[in-house]
């Protein structure tokens, strides 16, 4: 008797969405099965998607070939999990295969059936004794939790008794961990195989949660209960990582987005914390929201979900709105749960803005922060400087002939960095010596134009060498951004100086804005903050809003701390705009004012979280190219069903729309449902196919469909 199973497999070949290809196998292999069949000369890992029993006079099979082996040492993946990437699959327009193979550790695609069951062996022999009375936690292993405060307990009960989605709104330092980690222990102590994923920006930023998770249980449920799913890891590293999530021995899983394609077949909770965080979505391949996923994944599993945010993406705080009479029946909303307060006293920081207007021209630090920071070096506290651009300098310009550092590749300047003396493209990657005389007029006299954290760092440090730390001490300055922190390592000793008190100033971009719990800073001061306020992405002010919000959390986080000093958290922001209803909002730390304003401004201009969008972007060798196949692309779209309630705009440029020699433009489409864009989206992908073979698709590089775009 003989088989046909379909197999989802990633091949460029076959890029269309649909793409399973059928073989032959001798025995039945169950959907969820990893198999390995040929294809051309190679050999692919694939998913079983479907299996059907052939008629013996059928002859159907006649053409297929066998596949090559089932890796059936592997429990299958589960329904919910092909689910999910079908789900992935349809909504964001990429390929199953593409999807199903791109969320499973590398490591799998390279092992045979016979490494693997030796793997599995392995890991069988690893798996963590059960649970005993003497595994329970002795006093003193890790200090005992605190009792949560009133405002975590009704978050918890609420998420013990109702069935979610939650966003828990909690100001920086209210305690939003401590809910998450009880959460968390609530979910596994029901349940002796229950599983919890918990989601975080950027892993490698924050150590400290992964020990927290550790500490508190390890003990409880053994040393390879919690484990990590980042792209900082080795290889093998994730193999592992990813077996013991799907097989079932990690009860916890920590990671970044990719997290929420674990395999995790008992999972009863998802936390995704710091929710509005850009880096939740995805920016090549398949350009996937994890948050989002994380939603319906959880509708899907029966799994309860925990969105956690200071400064909730304006999507989720729109959806989680007290809902009106005629709502409380339609549509899922989310459950907000509030906790304003910052644990142990702790305040938050005071705003003070500096009306850059009434400075003399071209003041990059003004006087009174600068005093303020003096002040606090002189009591041996710390502040953080923030600006949020890498390098020396933006440009290095020629004053005689107007020569600027321009990449040849790429419609943007070169940035300066003065530490190695090279012009750095930062789209590209293109780098030079920097010149000794301007190479167009031969000028000596070329010159660095505005600054970056490098020249931060350096200007700060010429006007403090004159102040004393309290130990008579020189002041230390320190930066932290994605050039200080290359090499391996880079980050986290950095981190620990700053966490040991052994700088007095730190100097850093965005990096250092997030979820650090750096406990002597009192001071944050922002630098130069005004360009988002008029960006053209209409989401820069909700960015800006929260890094700024964000920042100033990482300031004034030990209560008892500022006591001692007798000092007070102060964060700073320097501007031209500073009567602009952000600032007015962030002084007052009321991200809800700061959000209805938002929000009412997108409904009248009708964009989300009023209507839906998706960006359809050409890369070419020129602009003419990229942009005639949009707006061809466009035109054939106007015949479809779906057309008439999806607004079809007209191609344009990328804000920088060259990279890498590539001339890249994309089209907006736009509509208040998001059923008739995502039917758009699938009726258009043949005619984009199509498109592309054809002469319009002539000089096209490549084309590809960005659903709920994040800039526009
Ligand atoms: P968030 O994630 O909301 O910024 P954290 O969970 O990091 O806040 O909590 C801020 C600080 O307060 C941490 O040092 C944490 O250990 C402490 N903390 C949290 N909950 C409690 C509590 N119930 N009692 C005492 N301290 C707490
Ligand atoms: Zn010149
Ligand atoms: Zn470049």
């Amino acid at each position: 008797m003989s088989w046909r199973v379909d197999v989802a497999l990633q091949t460029p070949a076959y890029s269309s969405v649909a793409n399973l290809l059928s073989y032959t196998a001798e025995q039945d292999l169950p959907a969820g099965t990893l198999v390995r069949v040929p294809l051309g000369r190679r050999e692919l890992l694939g998913v079983v998607w479907r299996s059907e029993e052939e008629g013996p006079h059928e002859g159907s099979t006649f053409d297929l070939k066998p596949i090559g082996a089932a890796l059936d040492a592997l429990p299958t993946l589960s329904d919910a999990w092909r689910d999910l990437v079908a789900f992935t699959s349809r909504y964001y327009q990429r390929s199953l295969g593409e999807i199903a193979v791109a969320a499973l550790p590398p490591q799998l695609r390279d092992l045979s059936a016979l490494q693997l069951a030796r793997r599995l062996k392995r890991s069988e022999a690893a798996k963590p004794a059960p649970v005993t009375e003497a595994r329970l936690p002795r006093v003193g292993f890790e200090a005992e939790p605190s009792p949560p405060t009133a405002e975590q307990s009704d978050a918890l009960r609420r998420i013990e008794q109702e069935s979610g989605p939650f966003l828990l709104f909690g100001s920086t330092g209210s305690g939003k961990t401590e809910v998450y980690l009880r959460s968390v222990a609530a979910a596994l102590a029901r349940d002796p195989a229950a599983q919890a994923l918990v989601m975080v920006p950027e892993i490698n930023l924050t150590p400290q949660l992964e020990a927290r998770f550790k500490s508190r249980f390890e003990p409880l449920y053994g040393d390879a209960s919690v484990v990590s799913m980042h792209s900082g890891m080795t290889n093998p590293q994730r193999l592992a990582s990813w077996l013991s999530a799907h097989l079932g021995t990690a009860r916890i899983v920590l990671g970044t987005r990719m997290a929420v394609f674990a395999s995790m077949p008992r999972l009863a909770l998802i936390v995704v914390d710091e929710e509005h965080d850009p880096s939740y979505k995805q920016q090549e391949g398949a350009r996937y929201s994890a948050r989002d996923l994380a939603v319906w994944r959880g509708q899907r599993e029966g799994a309860k979900v925990v969105l956690g945010s200071a400064t909730p993406s304006l999507e989720s705080w729109h959806r989680s709105r007290p809902a009106t009479e005629a709502e409380k029946t339609t549509g899922r909303r989310y459950i907000r749960l509030a906790m304003p307060t910052r644990v142990g006293a702790a305040r938050l920081p005071a705003v003070k803005l500096v009306d850059m207007n009434l400075q003399p021209p071209k003041t990059v630090l003004s006087g009174a922060l600068l005093d303020a920071i003096g002040q606090r070096i002189g009591r041996g506290e710390q502040s953080m400087v923030f600006l949020n651009r890498r390098g020396y300098a933006p440009v290095l310009a020629c004053g005689d002939c107007g020569w600027k550092s321009e990449c040849p590749h790429c419609s943007a300047y070169r940035v300066f960095h003065k530490i190695d003396r090279t012009l750095r493209c930062h789209h590209c990657g293109f780098a030079e010596r920097v010149p000794r005389a301007c190479p167009s007029c031969g000028n000596l006299d070329i010159a660095p134009v505005g600054r970056g954290t490098e020249r931060l760092e350096e200007h700060l440090a010429e006007l403090f060498a004159s102040i004393r730390r309290p130990d008579g001490g020189a002041v230390r300055i320190a930066r932290i951004d994605a050039d200080s922190t290359r090499k391996q390592g880079a980050l986290a000793s950095q981190l620990a100086a700053v966490h040991a008190g052994e700088v007095d100033v730190l100097v850093g971009t965005q990096m250092i804005a997030k979820g650090h719990d750096f406990r002597r800073i009192t001071l944050v001061a922002a630098i130069n903050p005004d360009g988002a306020l008029f960006a053209s992405d209409f989401r820069a002010p909700e960015r800006l809003f929260s890094l700024l919000m964000q920042s100033a959390g990482r300031a004034g986080r030990d209560a008892a701390y500022l006591a001692a000093q007798s000092t007070t958290a102060e964060m700073w922001i320097q501007t031209h705009h500073p009567q602009h209803p952000l600032f007015e909002a962030l002084r007052r730390h009321d991200y809800p004012a700061f959000a209805e304003r938002e929000l009412a401004d997108r409904a009248a201009a009708g964009m989300p979280p009023f209507s839906f969008q998706a960006l359809l972007r050409a890369d070419a060798k020129s602009q003419e190219t990229a942009q005639q196949f949009l707006n061809e692309a466009a035109e054939r779209a106007a015949g479809l069903p779906a057309a008439e309630r999806v607004s079809r705009y007209p191609a344009v440029p990328l804000p920088i729309q060259r990279v890498a020699d590539v001339e890249r433009a994309q089209l907006l489409v736009e509509s208040a449902s998001r059923a008739a864009l995502q039917q758009l989206l699938a009726e258009w992908q043949e005619i984009l196919q199509d498109l592309r073979r054809s002469p319009a698709g002539k000089g096209v590089i490549r084309w590809l469909i960005d659903v709920d775009p994040h800039s526009v």
